[in-house]
């Protein structure tokens, strides 16, 4: 029974990766090449490297994220193009996360290049950390280019008062790996993002195996705020989905100002 569920978690997480990557259904053959990882014990981060050698960037790759934003450097940047419409709401329990698979039709702009919003999802505690600060929980916005490139949004989740954006998906988060279901309602991921859109800037990486570089990670200052109540049902789905941060290696993080309004 265990060792069943645990061979399902590994598929979902398979598909869920193959997914954010844009890699053909057909490379799904075999979730051998997909072994599983957990958050903690014998397959968890420092760990990861070693489970498969598809998961190798884990443990050498030198563009990693999460990291702790520190010592960022303030200059002129472009406001990120977010255009964002409703979508349904298709959500999915892949036993590393809850995800939300967005509807196309929305976006963002990155260096002149649209990136779709494929889905976002959530890590709790926050995978960045700001100044060593860790928030209670991190939303992340999956993006993708025309030529498989991936951006994606941080939005840091502090604990607070009680964010009405969520409230319907709240309500149904599927509590089960591989659970998924269709809500009769529609979100507009625009509401889940803070007022003040000034980010911060990396070249990072997936943060869950295979740890792919090349991703070019937004994440916004502005934390937006959850209740109490509101994180902990999320922790009662899932408890502890955070990477630790990853060394810099010399990498600079850039900062856009606050926008004036
Ligand atoms: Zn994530």
């Amino acid at each position: 029974m265990f060792i069943k569920r645990v061979a399902l978690k590994g598929m979902a997480a398979a598909a869920a990766l193959t997914f954010a990557l844009g890699i053909a259904g057909g490379a799904m053959a075999g979730e051998a090449a997909h072994p599983h990882w957990t958050y903690e014990g014998e397959h968890g981060p420092e760990h990861w490297a070693a489970i498969s050698h598809d998961y190798a960037a884990c443990g050498e790759g030198k563009t990693q994220s999460p990291i702790d934003i520190g010592g960022a450097q303030e200059e002129p940047m472009p406001d990120i193009g977010f255009s964002y419409k409703p979508s349904k709401i298709n959500i999915l329990n892949n036993g590393h996360t809850v995800q939300v698979n967005y509807d196309a039709g929305s976006s963002i702009k990155v260096d002149g290049a649209d990136y779709s919003l494929a889905q976002f999802h959530f890590h709790d505690p926050s995978e960045h950390t700001v100044g060593g600060k860790s928030y209670a929980m991190e939303l992340h916005l999956v993006h993708k280019n025309a030529k498989g490139g991936l951006a994606v949004v941080g939005v840091l989740i502090g604990e607070g008062k009680e964010n009405a954006a969520f409230a319907r998906m709240w309500k149904d988060l599927p509590k089960k790996a591989d659970d998924k279901t269709t809500l009769d309602a529609q979100i507009n991921a625009e509401d889940l993002l803070p007022k003040d859109r000034a980010y911060y800037r990396y070249a990072g990486s997936l943060t869950t195996p295979p740890c792919s570089e090349g991703v070019t990670w937004l994440v916004l200052k502005e934390p937006i705020e959850m209740s109490k109540a509101q994180v902990d049902a999320f922790r009662s789905v899932i408890d502890g989905n955070a990477r630790p941060v990853q060394p810099l290696e010399g990498r600079k993080v850039r900062s856009k100002a606050a926008a004036t309004h």
